[in-house]
């Protein structure tokens, strides 16, 4: 699922007139015909495989057309994870029937006797729709920035032992896994559950780090930056993500910037997607500077998530309050900025978080789950618990422990494995008795006490750090001595 590193801001979040097509909508009803057997583009390898043939097609306009050839065994229900782009599907038999299939929200059946199904995927932005979703894509000409849910049909049961060839030709492509000899990617249909951000055309960069590759796909033109300046700006993002974990979280992560038209927005959307690996959309103004992009907080809070596995069901308080706090402690180890200003940052969102509670409770701001409240909550149970745990093994452990522990235990968890893990790092149970304290009182209502703790103190001119009780706990957040990566 989305995580969304979306604010209010003024200019954000909306994309230029120029972006906005009509969606092209297909009403075709259900029909069967036979005609001469047609045979798919090129065939499973075995009986409980699934062949996908994709091809970039430019007319009557840009679009995708997907051909998936079902093994003798494969499974016979299938569904889009979003649906809403893809009307009907062609079901053809071995014998030659041809039969026009409705999507329904559920999916779609096919007849038992089906050996491959083919549908058209028409690329450019719908108007159903929030438009973050990507539906429809984001683009034109060759150079398009897609969600593999969107346009991707897969087994409604996605079992991991459904082996999957993709192939994808007419265009080049940037997916999030690693294509194999003969241009044919091998997955499982477990990775259609989210396929991830998908990259077509454009121009590719790669930014290398010492345990890692980041696979960038560029797609438009940027007015004042050049390739090698974002992958080079994705390089450093990527460094401060080593701030709060030993090595980067995964061996290779793609991305895909997308330049929106008409703004100088540095900033202006980005997500993370969970796809297997997980990868990573960016919004940027196309008219935007490297100086505005080296100082913006998008691209290392998206990177931030990776450190993170995906909590499940979704829990924002969790995930955006980890990306959101751990964000500035990453800046401040880094020395991208000083800690006063990070605690700014810090303080300043509190503030944010505190106006949109109007005084209700921490639990009634998880449950309205609305940004950007929801990340600064996030933000500041992530702070408590970092606190907490340094408190409990003599500041020797922290949140950034909690990320290493979980890290052993999958790509996914829980709101109760990440208390377990809370609590295994601190070595006794602090997890539920510092939640249960928090959720029943007005959000943030422990802020000001916890600062004057930690020596934090603002003022008109800035915030000031001094020696308090626990100004040691402080050093060990913010400074640039702190962390894993010593
Ligand atoms: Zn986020």
């Amino acid at each position: 699922m989305p995580l969304l590193a979306w604010q209010p801001k003024s200019g954000g979040g909306h994309l230029g007139p120029s972006l906005r097509h009509l969606c092209l909508v297909f009403l075709v009803g259900l029909s069967a015909c036979r005609t001469a057997a047609v045979k798919p583009t090129s065939s499973a390898e075995e009986p409980g495989t699934l062949r996908y043939n994709v091809t970039f097609v430019r007319d009557p306009g840009p679009g995708l057309d997907v051909e998936v050839v079902l093994g003798r065994y494969a499974p016979r229900e299938f569904l889009f994870t979003m649906p809403g782009r893809v009307d009907t599907v062609r079901a053809y038999s071995a014998s030659g029937q041809v039969r026009e299939l409705p999507v329904q929200e559920k999916g779609v059946s096919l007849p038992a006797d089906t050996r491959f199904l083919r549908y058209h995927y028409a690329l450019g932005a719908s108007r159903r729709g929030r438009w973050w979703s990507f539906s429809g894509g984001l683009g034109q000409g060759e150079d398009w920035l897609l969600a593999g849910r969107s346009w991707l049909i897969r087994p409604r049961v996605a079992r991991p032992d459904i082996q999957v060839e993709f192939s994808l030709q007419g265009v080049d492509a940037q997916l999030p896994w690693e294509r194999g000899p003969g241009g044919i990617y091998r997955i499982t249909a477990e990775d259609l559950v989210d396929s991830g951000v998908h990259g077509l055309g454009g121009r590719r960069c790669q930014a290398q780090l010492t345990d890692a590759v980041l696979d960038v796909a560029i797609v438009g033109k940027l007015s004042h930056v050049d390739d090698a300046q974002v992958c080079e700006w994705l390089r450093q993002t990527a460094e401060e993500v080593k701030k709060v974990r030993r090595n980067f979280p995964h061996p290779r992560v793609t991305i895909v910037v997308y330049p929106v038209p008409h703004t100088d927005d540095a900033n202006v959307f980005g997500t993370v997607m969970w796809s297997s690996p997980p990868s990573v959309a960016l919004l940027v103004g196309q008219d935007t500077t490297l100086p505005a992009l080296s100082a913006d907080w998008v691209a290392l809070h998206e990177m931030l998530h990776l450190t993170h596995p995906a909590i499940l069901p979704r829990t924002a308080w969790i995930s955006e309050g980890l990306a959101t706090y751990l964000t500035e402690v990453a800046r401040a180890r880094s020395g991208k900025q000083s800690p006063e200003r990070s605690w700014h940052e810090l303080l300043r969102g509190f503030q944010l978080g505190r106006r949109q509670a109007q005084g209700r409770t921490t639990q009634e701001m998880i449950d309205e789950d609305a940004p950007p409240g929801i990340y600064w909550v996030g933000a500041y149970l992530a702070l408590r618990i970092d606190v907490e745990l340094r408190r409990a093994t003599g500041n020797a452990r922290g949140l950034e422990d909690v990320l290493e522990l979980l890290a052993t235990q999958g790509s996914t968890a829980t709101v109760d494995s990440y208390g377990a893990a809370v609590d295994a790092v601190a070595g006794r149970p602090v997890f539920r008795t510092l939640l249960q304290e928090e959720l029943r009182r007005p959000a943030f209502a422990g802020l000001e006490g916890l600062l004057e703790e930690l020596g934090v103190t603002p003022s008109p001119s800035g915030v000031k750090l001094h020696p308090a009780r626990d100004s040691l706990l402080r050093d060990a957040l913010d400074g640039q001595n702190a962390g894993s990566a010593q």
